[in-house]
């Protein structure tokens, strides 16, 4: 007998995954310069050059049985020090050690926090577009995932829709930003607003009610624009962050759950986090990165590629007639499809080899995702794709 819940999981692709790999096999026939690829969330800018000299540094410096041996499960005291220094210089935060668990990126960091508020009968909020990734994670940790929209077309938080989905099972409200897909940066007014709105539920319901920050993308941001830090509004959150993004390094799985001291049973919490991680099996995070990252803390990507990728697009597509969310940061563009179905234009627009994620698994099925993170070249070829299809 197999787990049907697992089997699916595995047997189904994801929606970008299988668009991907369409990509591919087109590739091949129409050569790679021919498809014009937007699918995947790889970044495109190298980890800056201090991460591969850090890496050097520590395999010439520091003992080698040190580098690759097992590091304590919450991780190596130095990195969490470092992180904690950095957080605290950063946005006057007041972030201890203590408060951080060394993880493996963002992704089963979130599901150990939600495991470890999952009780009978939890709901956890994602607020729609969402990572599609949130409801495998609370669905198998025996949660619901309540779905409320976005404030369209500024993306903020849609309120009246919020509260009224808030209840007694409540756990969190998973908040991601800057956002995948939409581009957007929730403002600090509307992050006020969230922090009052669930003090008074808090209030009501008697229980408190935590908000996970999802924040793989928090330096990932344009034009002047920062993401508030988020803990310093609302005492109550747990922070899921990853190098993945901001050093460009989704393939060497590391980050960190911040459980902030101010969160309610702060230290069952934060055990319960360690908990829930080793129950998934999590030992400690890859030692090797831990070393390096300790080194690199104060590192900040060079966002350029990105910005200059960000500001061609949009502008061509505005001047096109396409409609977007304002795209402040990651490194997504979220785009309202001609006629009303993203779907159905995606299909369009794979007939050109022009492939474009439809929102429908985001929670906004009007909608759909380019990825930016290519080469500028693919993007000044396929321009005039988009302006025939929107013509079409
Ligand atoms: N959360 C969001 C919103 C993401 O877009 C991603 C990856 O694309 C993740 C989490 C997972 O990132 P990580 O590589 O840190 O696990």
């Amino acid at each position: 007998m197999i787990n049907q819940n697992m089997y699916a999981l595995g047997a189904n692709r994801s929606c970008i995954r299988e668009l991907f790999e369409y990509g591919r096999q087109r590739a091949a026939i129409v050569g790679p310069e021919n498809v014009f690829d937007y699918s995947l969330g790889n970044p495109s800018i190298p980890a800056p050059a201090g991460v591969n000299e850090a890496i050097h540094g520590v395999l010439r410096e520091m003992d080698s049985l040190a580098v690759h041996g097992y590091t304590s499960a919450p991780g190596d005291l130095p990195l969490r020090a470092a992180v904690a220094d950095d957080l605290n210089a950063r946005y006057g935060a007041h972030v201890r050690p203590q408060d951080l668990f060394i993880g493996c990126g963002a992704a089963p960091e979130l599901v150990s926090v939600i495991r470890a508020l999952a009780v009978e009968h939890s709901e956890f909020i994602a607020v729609a577009p969402f990572f599609p990734e949130y409801r495998p994670f609370v669905e198998s940790s025996g949660g619901k995932l309540v779905v409320v929209p976005a404030d369209i077309p500024n993306f903020q938080i849609d309120f009246a829709a919020l509260e009224a989905a808030l209840n007694a099972n409540t756990q969190a409200v998973i908040l991601n930003s800057p956002n995948n897909p939409a581009g957007t940066v929730y403002t600090a007014e509307t992050l006020r607003k969230l922090a009052a709105l669930l003090d008074a539920k808090s209030a009501e319901f008697g229980k408190r009610i935590y908000i996970i920050s999802d924040e793989p993308y928090r330096e990932l941001v344009y034009g002047g624009v920062t993401a508030p830090w988020i803990p310093g509004i609302y005492d109550h959150t747990l922070v899921c962050y990853s190098w993945s993004k901001s050093l460009s390094l989704p393939g060497e799985r590391i980050g960190y759950v911040y459980v902030a001291e101010t969160c309610a049973d702060h230290d069952a919490l934060y055990a319960a986090v360690a908990g829930a991680a080793r129950a998934g099996g999590h030992v400690c995070a890859p030692s090797l990165m831990q070393k390096v990252i300790a080194r690199c803390v104060s590192l900040r990507p060079d966002l350029e590629a990105y910005d200059a990728n960000r500001r061609l697009l949009s502008e061509a597509l505005s001047s096109y007639g396409y409609e977007m969310a304002k795209p402040d940061g990651a490194f997504y563009l979220f785009v309202k499809a001609p006629g009303g179905s993203a779907a159905a234009f995606s299909e369009q627009a794979k007939r050109h080899d022009l492939l474009l994620v439809p929102g429908d698994d985001f929670g906004c099925p009007e909608y759909f995702r380019i990825c930016y993170c290519v080469s500028r070249d693919l993007i000044e070829r396929s321009l005039p794709l988009f302006e025939k299809l929107i013509r079409e």
